[in-house]
Order: C-alpha cells, then sequence, then structure tokens
C-alpha cells in the first residue's frame, strides 16, 4: 500500500534567507495576481481563458521584460507552481467546489512550493535541507522523514517560516485494531461514540476571542504602518497561529486515538460547508435567524468538523479500517430500543426519551448507535452486491416504515 504523508518543521534561516524567502512569496504572489488579473482581463473582452501550458509562458515573458526584471531573482519551478494553483482554483470554480479565485494578498498564506524532488537535498543527520536559490537551511528536526521526497512547500505563519516535505512510501497493509464505532459530532459534545465516550469541544477559539479581540481594538487605534501598529498586527497573528495549532493538535490527538481502537468508524455525511455557509445570505435573499446561526457557523468552523473527518478518514485508511458517512436522516429521533421514530423522542438538545418504549438515554450517544446501525446496513448491501439502500436513515427506521405501510394496506401489526 502506498502512503502519501507530509512531515512539517519549522525552518531556522539566516536573515538572508528569510529576506530571500519573503522576496520569492512575493513574486509568486505577484504572478498568480497578474495572471489572475490577466484571465479576467479576456474574459471581459470574451476571449477563452488561457490553460496551464499557456500560461506557464507567461512568467519568462515577463522575467526577461524590462517592467519586472527582479523576478529573475525567483527559483522558476515555484513561478509554474503558482500558475498550477491558479488554473486549479478555477477547475474548483467551475466544478462549484469553490468562489471564483481571489487576488492573493501580503501576509496571507505566503508560500511558495518546488515540486522537482531532484533540486532538493534533504540531510537529516545535520537537520538541513538545501533549496534551489535559498542554499542549505536549518530546521528543527523533531521526527525523521520517511520515504521518497517528492515535493518541498516552504511557508510563513505568523512570523515563522516552515517547510513541510511530502513523501511517498511503500508500507505493509496494517490489520485493524477493535470493532465498528458510530460518531455523533455535536456543539456541547464535539464528538460522541456509541460506546458512551465523548469528546469535549476545545473551542480554542473562544479561549482565545477576547485576547484577540483586545488586540484587534488596540490596533484599530494605532496610526496605521507606524512601529507600534506593526507591533500590534504581529500579536494578532501570533494568537491566530496558537489558535491553529491548538484546533490542530486537538483533532490529531482525537482522531489518532478513534483510529487506533476502530476498524470501521461510521460518521454522519453532514454538508459542512452547507452548515457553515454564510447565514446573513444576499441582499435580495437575506438570511434568517442569522444571529443565532451565525453562532452556531462559528461553532462548527471553530471545532473542525470537515477537518476531523478528512483526518479519521486517511488514518482509518492507514489501518487497514474504512470510514462511512452516512445520510443523517432520522439518527436523533429514532428510538434505538424500539425503532420508534418521532421528534417528541428528543424534547430535549440533551436528553432522548422514547415516547413509545419509555427508553431513556443521552440524545448524543442515541444519534451515535443510530449512525452505527446505518452504516452497518450500508456496509451489508454494498458486501451482498446489492443496490445502494435508500438514503434515509437506520435499519430500525426503516422496517418501523415498512410496519406502517403494512398496517395501511389492512395486516394487523403485532
Ligand atoms: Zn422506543
Amino acid at each position: 500500500m502506498q502512503r502519501l504523508q507530509a512531515f512539517k518543521y519549522e525552518l531556522m534561516p539566516t536573515g538572508e534567507q528569510q529576506r530571500d524567502m519573503r522576496r520569492f512569496a512575493g513574486s509568486c504572489r505577484f504572478v498568480f495576481n497578474k495572471a489572475l488579473a490577466l484571465q479576467k482581463e479576456r474574459h471581459e473582452q470574451g476571449e477563452k481563458k488561457l490553460g496551464y501550458a499557456g500560461l506557464c509562458k507567461l512568467p519568462t515573458e515577463w522575467r526577461n521584460g524590462t517592467e519586472t526584471p527582479w523576478l529573475k531573482d525567483a527559483p522558476t519551478h515555484p513561478l509554474q507552481q503558482t500558475l498550477k494553483d491558479l488554473e486549479r482554483a478555477y477547475t474548483n470554480f467551475f466544478a462549484k467546489r469553490a468562489a471564483f479565485p481571489r487576488f492573493k494578498k501580503k501576509g496571507q498564506g505566503d508560500s511558495f512550493r518546488y515540486p522537482d524532488p531532484k533540486q532538493s537535498k534533504l540531510d537529516q543527520s545535520t537537520s538541513r535541507l538545501f533549496l534551489p536559490k535559498l542554499g542549505w537551511l536549518r530546521y528543527r528536526n523533531s521526527r525523521d522523514v520517511l520515504g521518497e521526497v517528492k515535493q518541498v512547500t516552504v511557508s510563513a505563519s505568523g512570523g515563522k517560516w516552515f517547510v513541510s516535505i511530502q513523501t511517498e512510501r511503500e508500507v505493509e497493509q496494517s490489520v485493524p485494531n477493535g470493532g465498528a464505532v458510530g460518531i455523533d459530532m455535536g456543539i456541547a459534545r464535539f464528538a460522541t461514540l456509541s460506546d458512551g465516550t465523548f469528546y469535549t469541544p476545545l473551542n480554542s477559539f473562544k479561549r482565545h476571542e477576547t485576547a484577540l479581540r483586545k488586540a484587534q481594538q488596540a490596533m484599530s487605534r494605532k496610526t496605521k504602518f507606524s512601529s507600534n501598529w506593526k507591533k500590534t498586527k504581529a500579536r494578532i497573528q501570533r494568537i491566530h497561529s496558537r489558535i491553529g495549532n491548538a484546533r490542530r493538535d486537538y483533532l490529531h490527538k482525537t482522531t489518532t486515538t478513534i483510529s487506533q481502537n476502530h476498524a470501521m468508524v461510521c460518521i454522519e455525511d453532514l454538508q459542512v460547508r452547507n452548515m457553515s455557509k454564510s447565514a446573513a445570505g444576499t441582499a435580495e435573499a437575506p438570511g434568517r435567524n442569522v444571529r443565532a446561526k451565525s453562532g452556531l457557523n462559528k461553532s462548527i468552523l471553530d471545532q473542525g468538523w470537515f477537518e476531523f473527518r478528512r483526518q479519521l478518514e486517511y488514518k482509518v485508511a492507514w489501518r487497514g479500517g474504512y470510514l462511512i458517512a452516512v445520510p443523517p436522516q432520522n439518527t436523533s429521533r429514532t428510538c434505538p430500543c424500539c425503532g420508534h421514530v418521532s421528534a417528541d423522542n428528543r424534547k430535549t438538545q440533551a436528553r432522548f426519551a422514547c415516547v413509545e418504549c419509555g427508553f431513556e438515554e443521552n440524545a448524543d450517544v442515541v444519534g451515535a448507535i443510530n449512525i452505527l446501525r446505518a452504516g452497518h446496513a450500508r456496509c451489508a448491501c454494498e458486501v451482498s452486491g446489492a443496490v445502494m439502500p435508500p438514503a434515509a436513515g437506520t435499519r430500525r427506521s426503516d422496517s418501523h416504515r415498512f410496519d406502517a405501510g403494512g398496517s395501511a394496506v389492512g395486516i394487523p401489526r403485532l
């Protein structure tokens, strides 16, 4: 089994290397923005947009031109890679996966990528990495790089520089550990497992929100671009990266634990992108319950449900298990004991009490049990080669529906 994995380290560049990296990231940003402007212009004039091959000729032109000769100082491959990114942004836009590509701003996601492994050299014994036009860079060697280096990405965040080394290697297919589990995602409890264990939300953003707000207010009082303004801006960036680090760390720990102990993981197929869409709506169609929804959206984004699922998916697969996403219909309203489906089963957010048989349990655990059952049902259908199960809730709720149908045509229910 081939495994693609990235290893990220903090760089310890010299002053000159820092200046060069800032310039290279700036050159990439310049090329990206200029190419995007050109594509927009062509579109307005009714011309076809340039493909990647056409785009790739541009940097050479610009490097050799009189207006931007400084582009010559930047490495060629990263400049072309940024055009690849632009091309992908357009593809994602046309496939309705993303918004229209936007111009890049200085200090936001500054990065550049070396796609050719032949151009870089990695010396792990001395914790150094060679990159074209930068020379040997020292990095904080926190763990070994495993596998063959495929590409190298340099990025800046919170005033620090990082390198991400993407590798490829052959690993033995491992035998998964443990059984099946269902996971219910929520706000009050980040994740609840069908066996009753749960993970509280980290809410790293909330914890840092006050500090962030204070820093932002402080910045608004400073004269723009003054040295105090820059200092406060750096403070804000540090808080942001701290939030991000805490969240990533928490998500990785949680998904690692879950994937280590379960061979089959079932989760709700929540459309996180839809749920976290702007609640404000547009001028023509203003959103409803904007305040409540934006609170929910913030919580969802803060907790990183999408990232949680992404990590679970690859970590479970690495261990030879699999992840099953089930449609979320009725998972919170179905009684796991008797199969009765009713909104009345869940009078409060936290408690589940079946109006039919009186079964009581924490509502999130009930949700997780139903998700696990739906996952089993889906899995059984796929194994037997039958068509995919209907996009409805659980096995229990399906049988409940058949019962109702039976009584409708006069067959007495038992
Ligand atoms: Zn019941």
